[in-house]
């Protein structure tokens, strides 16, 4: 795909990238057009955050730290939730796409548990 030099002519066109300005650390100048940031910053910024908060490899002891921080959360927070599910089901759950969505989660959710509690049980 052709390289557009001008952000809102890229816009239009539906790229992603950009040419644009050369950045403050001098990178070549490519830029996302929704966020005008320098690709290459953009992924710097992105590895740092990883490197300091890594999502990817978890072991199962972190996963299942979360799952419990998660829970903790959960219960001090029933009425927040619960306000945001009544919103929820008035409005987004009513249609086709909400339904779907739901019974999708609600199995990758059961997989998820079966498979801690599987953990569980194998651990101890
Ligand atoms: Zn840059």
């Amino acid at each position: 795909m052709e390289m557009l030099t001008d952000r809102e002519e890229a816009r239009e066109a539906g790229h992603v990238h950009y040419q644009g300005k050369i950045c403050k650390r001098d990178h070549d100048g490519i830029r996302y057009v929704v966020s005008n940031i320098c690709v290459i910053c953009m992924k710097d910024a992105t590895k740092k955050h990883y490197d300091k908060n890594p999502y990817v490899d978890r072991t199962p002891e972190q996963k299942q730290k979360i799952v419990e921080q998660t829970e903790k959360w959960r219960l001090t927070h029933l009425d927040d939730i619960a306000e945001y599910q009544k919103e929820y089901h008035n409005t987004y759950a009513k249609t086709e796409e909400g339904i779907a969505a739901r019974r999708a989660a609600s199995q990758r959710y059961e997989a998820k548990l079966k498979l801690i509690r599987n953990q569980n049980e194998s651990n101890t």
